[in-house]
C-alpha cells in the first residue's frame, strides 16, 4: 500500500430498511482489519462527501424498493447523477465498487444499485472491483459475504494502481446474479472472483476456528445435521468465523419510576383506530382463511385513499414470546424498568448510533413488544455475537459452525430456510444468556404490515376494508407452529367481533361492545391507481386475497358510473383464481353484481383444486395464466391495440412470475416475435405505466 492517506476510502449506502446500512457498516467495520480506513455516510447526506473531487475509491451499497426504484435516502443523489446537462466525463476521476441487494421474486432485480451504477458508468466513473448483485430472495449472504471477501484485494489493487493512466477497469465484469438460482450465483461469484485474481485464503478479519480449538462436550454422534448438531465434515471442520462485532451500546435499566408513558410514538405516522367489523370471508374448511377487517377512519383527517393505495398496519410482538424472551435472558423482573439507551464510550464501532427506533425511557416490555422485530432471522454476526455468551462448548461450537463459511449450507436451511428467531436459538442453546444490549444492537425495527385497500371511499366513507389471510407455518424440528406475526396477531384481536362466513358485507354489527382498535397509516402507491382515463380498457389479475385493491377498483368505476351515467367507460376485465367454488371464492356475491350491472365486463375464474366436472376437459384451466392464455387474442388486442392497462396484484414468488411468462408468450405468439422483443415489449409497457404489478412474497 503506497501511504496511509491512500488507504483511505468512502462507503456511501442507499437504504430503505436498513439492509444496506448494516452491510455498510459492516464493510467499514472490517476495513480496519485489513488496513484501510472508511468513512461512512448515507447517500442522503449531501453534505458530508462531494463526488465531483472524490479522490479516494469509493463504495456504494445499494438497496432496492418499491418497483425496482432507489432507496428513497437515494433519490436526491440519483436525480444529481441523472442530469442530463452534466458532461460525459463528470465523473472520470471517480474509481468505485458497488454492491446492489434485490429480490428476484421482484421485477427489476437490484434494479436501484443497477441504476445509480449505469449513471456512475455514463458520467466516467471506472469500477476497481466487479459489482455485485446479492438476492434476498436465495439469501444476500450468498453474494455479500466472497463479495466483501474480495473488495480487500480488489482495494489494494485499485490503490496501488490509481496513480498509472492505463489503468485497466473492471467495467464490463459484473457479478450479476440475477435470474440465477443460488448455487449458479456462488459458481459465477466464484468465477468472477478468480478473474479478480482474488485468492480463497483465510480471512484475515476472522479467526480461523478449529474443531479441537474448543474443548467440546459432545459426546453424541447422531448422524442428521439438525440446527443443535452438526454431521461431518462440518463438525471436524476448520472454521473461517466473522469477525465478532464490536458492541456500542450500554443499556442501563433505571427502575420503574420514570418510565414515559407507553405508547406509540406518532411521528411515524400512524394513527389508532377502531375495528367496526370483521366477516371471514372463508368456509371453516377452506385451506388458508381470509378475512376482512373495516378500520373506521372517519375521525382522521387523512382519511382521502385512493383504490390502489394500501395501509401499514403495525402490531405487537406476541405476549407469549416476548415474556419467554424476558425469561431467557432472565430479565422478567425487570420489565417495567425504565431503559436507557447510550453509546459504549470507546466503541470501535464506526458511525456508532443508538438506533432511533428504540425509544428512550420506554419500559423494557414496551420496547420488546412494539420495537423490535424478535422474529427476524438473525445475520451471522448475531451468531458470532452469541458465541460469547455461551457457556457450553458444544453449543458455542455450532453457533461458530452455523456463523462459518464453512457452515453456510447449514446456516441456510437450518436457520434462513427454517425461518429460526433468536427466541428459537435461546430455546436450541440453553447455555446462551446475551445481554440486552446484544438483542437491541442486533434486532431490526418492527416491520408494519402492508395491506391493499379492498374498498373504495366513495362506496364506504369514512371506512376502508382490508383483506388478509391469516399466515400459519407449521411445526418445524427448529420451532413451533407459529401463525404470521401481524396476521395471527389481528385474527386473535378481532375474535370478539368476528363474523362467521356467509354474513353480508353490508349488514350492521350488532350489538355495542368496545371495538378493537390498531394502528394503521396510509401508505399510498404511486401507480396502482386505475387510469385517469375512464375510456382506457383495464385487465386486472388477481387470484386469492391479490382481489383485495381490484374491490377497490370496481367499487370506485360502479360509483363513477352511477354519477355519469352518459360517460363512456373501457372495458373491465378480471381474472381470478382460489382453490374451492365453495370454500374461498372471496367476494363472490359482490364480484357477480359488478358483473350483473355492467361495471365488470368480463369475470374469468379458475378453481386450482376442485374435481374437475365429467363435462369439462382434463385441460381445465387451474390458474389465472391458463385463463390468460385462453383469452390471449383479447388481451394482446387490449395492451397493443387499445392501449389498455393490465394489473397484476398477490403472490410475487410464483404466480407474478409465472403471469408474466404467459404475457410475453401470448405477446411473442400474437405478434410473431421471439422472447427477447417480447420481452422489451413488455419493458415498454412497464415503461409507460401500462403494466403494473403490486406484489408480495
Ligand atoms: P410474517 O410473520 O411477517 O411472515 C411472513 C413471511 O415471513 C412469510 O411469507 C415467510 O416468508 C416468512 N416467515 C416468517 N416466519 C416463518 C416461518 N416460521 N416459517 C416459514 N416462513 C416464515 N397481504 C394480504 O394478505 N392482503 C393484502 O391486501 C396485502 N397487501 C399488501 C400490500 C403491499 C403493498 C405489500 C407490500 C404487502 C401486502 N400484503 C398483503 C402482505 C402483508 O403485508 C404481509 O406480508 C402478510 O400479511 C404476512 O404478514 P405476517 O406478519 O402475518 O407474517
Ligand atoms: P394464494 O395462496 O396465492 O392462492 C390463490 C390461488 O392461486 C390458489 O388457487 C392457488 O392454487 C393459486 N396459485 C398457486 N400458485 C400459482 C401460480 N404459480 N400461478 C397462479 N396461481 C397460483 O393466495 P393468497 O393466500 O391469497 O396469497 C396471495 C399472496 O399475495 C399473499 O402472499 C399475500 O400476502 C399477497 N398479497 C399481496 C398484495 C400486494 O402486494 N398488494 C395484496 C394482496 C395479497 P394452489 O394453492 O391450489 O396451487
Amino acid at each position: 500500500m503506497p501511504c496511509e492517506a491512500a488507504a483511505h476510502f468512502l462507503i456511501l449506502y442507499g437504504s430503505q430498511r436498513g439492509q444496506a446500512q448494516s452491510i455498510a457498516e459492516e464493510i467499514c467495520q472490517q476495513a480496519a482489519e485489513h488496513g484501510f480506513t472508511a468513512d461512512i455516510s448515507c447517500l442522503s447526506k449531501h453534505d458530508k462527501y462531494n463526488l465531483d473531487s472524490e479522490s479516494r475509491p469509493v463504495v456504494f451499497v445499494v438497496s432496492t424498493t418499491g418497483d425496482g426504484d432507489p432507496p428513497d435516502t437515494a433519490l436526491k443523489f440519483v436525480r444529481k447523477i441523472k442530469n442530463k446537462s452534466l458532461p460525459h466525463d463528470h465523473l472520470s476521476h471517480l474509481r468505485y465498487a458497488l454492491l446492489g441487494l434485490g429480490d428476484t421474486n421482484y421485477a427489476n432485480f437490484c434494479n436501484g444499485g443497477k441504476t445509480i451504477d449505469s449513471y456512475l458508468q455514463k458520467l466516467g466513473a471506472k469500477h476497481f472491483y466487479a459489482t455485485g448483485h446479492a438476492d434476498d430472495g436465495t439469501g444476500l449472504e450468498v453474494v455479500v459475504d466472497p463479495w466483501i471477501e474480495g473488495l480487500w484485494d480488489a482495494l489494494k489493487k485499485a490503490f496501488s494502481t490509481m496513480s498509472t493512466s492505463d489503468q485497466q477497469t473492471l467495467s464490463d465484469c459484473t457479478q450479476d446474479s440475477n435470474h440465477q438460482n443460488a448455487s449458479d450465483q456462488k459458481k459465477n461469484l466464484e468465477v468472477d472472483l478468480q478473474l479478480l485474481k482474488l485468492s480463497e485464503v483465510d480471512s484475515p478479519k476472522g479467526k480461523t476456528v478449529t474443531s479441537d480449538s474448543i474443548a467440546t462436550e459432545i459426546g453424541s454422534t447422531s448422524s442428521v445435521a439438525s440446527l443443535k448438531e452438526s454431521v461431518p465434515p462440518l463438525s471436524e471442520s476448520v472454521l473461517n468465523v466473522p469477525a465478532l462485532p464490536p458492541s456500542y451500546l450500554e443499556i442501563l435499566l433505571v427502575g420503574t419510576e420514570n418510565v414515559e408513558e407507553t405508547v406509540l410514538p406518532d411521528k411515524d405516522g400512524y394513527f389508532e383506530v377502531p375495528i367496526s367489523k370483521a366477516v371471514q370471508l372463508t368456509q371453516d374448511d377452506a385451506v388458508k382463511t381470509a378475512i376482512l377487517l373495516e378500520l373506521d377512519i372517519s375521525q382522521q383527517q387523512e382519511q382521502v385513499y385512493q383504490p390502489g393505495d394500501a395501509f401499514d398496519i403495525l402490531c405487537p410482538n406476541r405476549d407469549s414470546e416476548v415474556e419467554e424472551l424476558l425469561l431467557k435472558l432472565d430479565l422478567q423482573m425487570q420489565k417495567n424498568c425504565t431503559v436507557q439507551v447510550n453509546l459504549l464510550k470507546n466503541t470501535s464501532k464506526k458511525a456508532a448510533k443508538v438506533p432511533l427506533h428504540i425509544p428512550q425511557n420506554g419500559s423494557l416490555q414496551f420496547i420488546l413488544t412494539w420495537c423490535l422485530e424478535i422474529r427476524s432471522t438473525p445475520k451471522k454476526a448475531f451468531l458470532r455475537a452469541l458465541v460469547d455468551f455461551t457457556q457450553n462448548a458444544s453449543e458455542k461450537r455450532r453457533l461458530l459452525e452455523l456463523c462459518s463459511k464453512q457452515g453456510s449450507a447449514d446456516y441456510n436451511s437450518f436457520v434462513r430456510d427454517s425461518s429460526v428467531c433468536v427466541l428459537d436459538l435461546l430455546r436450541a442453546f440453553p447455555s446462551c444468556c446475551p445481554p440486552l444490549s446484544l438483542l437491541f444492537e442486533h434486532l431490526p425495527k418492527l416491520q408494519p404490515r402492508a395491506y391493499s385497500a379492498a374498498s373504495s371511499s366513495l362506496q364506504h366513507p369514512g371506512k376502508v376494508h382490508l383483506v388478509f389471510n391469516v399466515v400459519e407455518f407449521p411445526a418445524r424440528p427448529e420451532h413451533p407452529a407459529r401463525k404470521g406475526l401481524c396476521t395471527g396477531w389481528l385474527v386473535d384481536h378481532v375474535s370478539s367481533i368476528l363474523e362467521p362466513h356467509g354474513t353480508a358485507l353490508a349488514s350492521e354489527r350488532p350489538g355495542t361492545s368496545a371495538l378493537p382498535k390498531v394502528h394503521v397509516r396510509a401508505r399510498p402507491s404511486s401507480t396502482f391507481h386505475l387510469p385517469s382515463d375512464p375510456c382506457v380498457p383495464v385487465v386486472m389479475v388477481g387470484p386469492g386475497t391479490g382481489v383485495a385493491p381490484f374491490i377497490g377498483f370496481l367499487q370506485q368505476r360502479e360509483k363513477e358510473r352511477e354519477a355519469n351515467q352518459e360517460a363512456t367507460f373501457g372495458e373491465m376485465w378480471l381474472f381470478f383464481g382460489c382453490r374451492h367454488k365453495d370454500k374461498d371464492f372471496l367476494f363472490r356475491e359482490e364480484l357477480e353484481k359488478f358483473v350483473h350491472n355492467g361495471t365488470l365486463s368480463h369475470l374469468i375464474v379458475c378453481f386450482s383444486r376442485d374435481e374437475p366436472d365429467a363435462a369439462e376437459t382434463v385441460n381445465r384451466p387451474t390458474y389465472v395464466q391458463h385463463n390468460l392464455i385462453l383469452h390471449a387474442k383479447n388481451l394482446a388486442k387490449i395492451l397493443l391495440e387499445d392501449k389498455g392497462c393490465l394489473y397484476v396484484c398477490g403472490d410475487a414468488k410464483n404466480m407474478a412470475k409465472d403471469v408474466n411468462d404467459t404475457l410475453l408468450e401470448i405477446i411473442g405468439n400474437e405478434l410473431q416475435l421471439d422472447k427477447l422483443d417480447a420481452m422489451k415489449i413488455v419493458a415498454g409497457l412497464r415503461e409507460d405505466k401500462r403494466y403494473l404489478q403490486d406484489i408480495w412474497s
